[in-house]
């Protein structure tokens, strides 16, 4: 397609193209928004119309998704749905809402022929154990949080290296995908509570980050020389008068040689100056 297409042409071409794939798939993948619980549904919420395009055209729609969707009723969904959409993309309701209850019956013209429900649990009963941080189960996946977080806005999704990025994703990917890989997710946050103030469901994000990094530092890597440094790192910085001692090129020094990578690889300490009392008594002696 032309490079310099405006976007109603880039828009029907990928329609044209997408429209094909959909209509001759012979299995169709979706997630779920909401499974309801009484009626034994499947409900989804969407702009785009793909969801219901990946259900209802291929003879199989496989539906996955994690336990933690499951509601108890679908009157539940008078609150559910507008509160995603509101908190996800600004509306008052977004504009396909599909409630799916099994494959197409008897003389019905669309639907799959088969249906098939998986539910994923993938480390979530595992935050289960965790009295605290098994609030994150009550997520409705708005992303609200994303886009309020500072952190998000500045490094992008991809940088999380897990299905869920933002806040959300920094407190659950390290129990989906163990603390070792992605602890240091829960460490990628300034604590400033933007995400804990726009929670619809009222999820303190930011205390939990706190909790992982505190489960982490006492049970996945728990590490003697870390817990020096960081006693001795307490003692000093509550006690002002040592950063006092000896001159700025001299901390300096020790800076680059102990503390060089403390940071990380690609960010360093801000080099020590003089204080602010040398500095004054300097100007003072010079009047
Ligand atoms: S944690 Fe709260 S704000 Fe973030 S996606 Fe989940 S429900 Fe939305």
């Amino acid at each position: 397609m032309d490079e310099n297409s405006t976007a109603e042409e880039m828009t029907e071409f990928v329609r044209q193209l997408l429209r094909e794939k959909f209509t001759s798939a012979e299995v169709g993948i979706t997630g779920a928004n909401f499974i309801i619980e009484d009626i034994g549904g499947v409900a989804i919420t969407e702009n785009e119309g793909n969801g219901i395009m990946s259900s209802s055209f291929p003879k199989t729609h496989i539906v996955i998704a994690g336990i933690e969707k499951i509601i108890p009723k679908l009157t539940d969904l008078d609150i559910f749905w507008p509160v995603l959409s509101s908190h996800g993309t600004g509306q008052a309701i977004t504009v396909y809402n599909t409630i799916f209850t099994g494959p197409k019956k008897g003389n019905e013209e669309s639907g799959p022929e088969e249906m098939h429900v998986i539910l994923l649990d993938n480390g979530r009963t595992n935050v289960l154990k965790h009295e605290i941080q098994s609030d994150i189960l009550a997520c409705i996946r708005c992303g609200a949080c994303l886009n309020a977080c500072p952190i998000y806005k500045n490094i992008g999704g991809y940088t999380y290296e897990a299905t869920y990025g933002g806040p959300i994703g920094s407190v659950i990917s390290p129990f989906y995908q163990g603390f070792e890989k992605s602890a240091h997710l829960s460490y990628a946050c300034t604590i400033c509570g933007k995400c804990t103030e726009v929670c619809p469901e009222k999820i303190d994000l930011h205390l939990l980050l706190l909790h992982n990094r505190n489960l982490d530092v006492e049970t996945y890597s728990k590490n003697w020389i870390f817990s020096v440094s960081m006693n001795i790192y307490k003692f000093v910085t509550l006690r002002v008068k040592f950063f006092d001692i000896g001159f700025a090129g001299l901390k300096n020094f020790f800076i680059s040689v102990f503390a060089k990578n403390v940071f990380g690889q690609k960010r360093s300490l801000p080099p020590f100056k003089k204080s602010f009392r040398d500095q004054y008594l300097n100007k003072k002696n010079k009047l």
